[in-house]
């Protein structure tokens, strides 16, 4: 039962969650990870399934639709389908998905079906197998690609399929891909490189503009956009002109900011609520979670929290520094 709207100070709805359930990963994307994780948080910081159940039906009831697991890499906690049926269970809840990097999908997709799970996401950054060891610092594009086909298999659905696309490593492979949408009927999403990667080698030069990514499919396949707009999702969305199946969504944050449209909130592995990938401040959940809080004492916090989602990012100033917490522990 939605009791209330979660609305920032600005006016926009947060309809959006993304949930980090760990910050460990079994891959080194260079845009990402390169030299690891940092060392290990003691595990009393981390939160339980059972309380993070608790926030998620909380914000459940403030108007969240969407809840997405990620990390790190979230199948690396012990157990995820437990929690994903825990959170499937949340009444009010339509919109459940995971990120993945795809390695343990081939034994697993259909665990996470039959938790209830409906859709997810796989990253895949080349379709070339040593472009794709050298952007993820493990050689295993087989087992990521034998794990779409295991997601498909299981009847996860809509597959969608990330890839960074970063100048210098595989803006080349952008048309390859746009082909694997069409033979595999999947939405690919197409990423700006952003300043997030922990061994800050980000430069503007290496970002490959949204309208560049959209111009190499185009010489290709020709696209519509997709009817209804961009509304707060985070991609613009084409079909193939020629009504080919697959679908291209291109996410511009660093050329195209969409900040005015954000409707997402984000809760770290430890606890922490950000109200933006790029925020300086974190506001502590757990301990508010682990105090004596009743319900609507800790509603009355993220509301407060809420109130305090920055108006945009700063990227593009000159004075803009990177925060200090990385991708994979914020939850991308
Ligand atoms: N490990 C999972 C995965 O790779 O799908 C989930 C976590 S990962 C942080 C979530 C998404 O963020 C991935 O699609 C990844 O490609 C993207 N990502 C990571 N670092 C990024 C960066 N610096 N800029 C843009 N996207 C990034
Ligand atoms: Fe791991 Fe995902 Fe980051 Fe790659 S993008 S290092 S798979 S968390």
């Amino acid at each position: 039962m939605i009791t209330a709207l979660l609305k920032d100070s600005y006016g926009r709805a947060i309809r959006d969650l993304r949930v980090s359930v760990t910050d460990r990963c079994n891959f080194r994307c260079f845009y990402c990870l390169p030299h690891g994780e940092p060392p290990l948080a003691p595990k009393q910081q981390m939160l339980t399934y059972e309380e993070i159940e608790y926030a998620t039906a909380i914000f459940v009831s403030l108007g969240i639709q969407k809840v997405r697991l990620t990390g790190g890499e979230p199948m690396i906690r012990r157990d995820i389908e437990s929690l994903v049926s825990k959170l499937a269970r949340i009444e009010g809840l339509d919109d459940l998905a995971l990120t993945t990097n795809g390695y343990f999908l081939p034994d697993r997709a259909q665990k996470l079906k039959d938790a209830g799970l409906k859709r997810i996401t796989i990253s895949l950054d080349s379709l070339k197998r040593e472009r794709f060891k050298r952007m993820t610092g493990v050689d295993v594009l087989d087992r990521v690609l034998e794990g779409i086909h295991a997601a498909r298999h299981a009847g996860l659905n809509p597959i969608k399929v990330n890839s960074v696309i970063v100048r210098g490593h595989n803006e080349e492979e952008v048309g390859d891909f746009a082909c694997f949408a069409r033979e595999h009927n999947i939405a690919m999403r197409f990423i700006e490189f952003m300043p997030l990667d922990s061994g800050h080698d980000w430069r503007p030069e290496m970002v490959v503009s949204g309208r560049e990514i959209r111009e190499r499919i185009e010489a290709c396949f020709p696209l519509v956009p997709v009817k209804g707009g961009r509304g707060a999702e985070t991609a613009a969305r084409y079909r193939f002109a020629d009504g080919a199946p697959g679908e291209i969504g291109i996410i511009a944050p660093v050329t195209e900011p969409f900040c005015g449209a954000c409707s997402r909130i984000r809760l770290t592995a430890d606890g922490q609520i950000r109200t933006c990938l790029f925020s300086k401040v974190e506001h502590s959940l757990r301990d508010v979670m682990r105090s004596t809080a009743s319900r609507r004492e800790t509603i009355e916090y993220i509301e407060s929290v809420v109130l305090k989602k920055e108006p945009r990012h700063y990227i593009n100033d000159p004075a803009f520094v990177q925060p200090a917490r990385t991708m994979s522990f914020i939850g991308g």
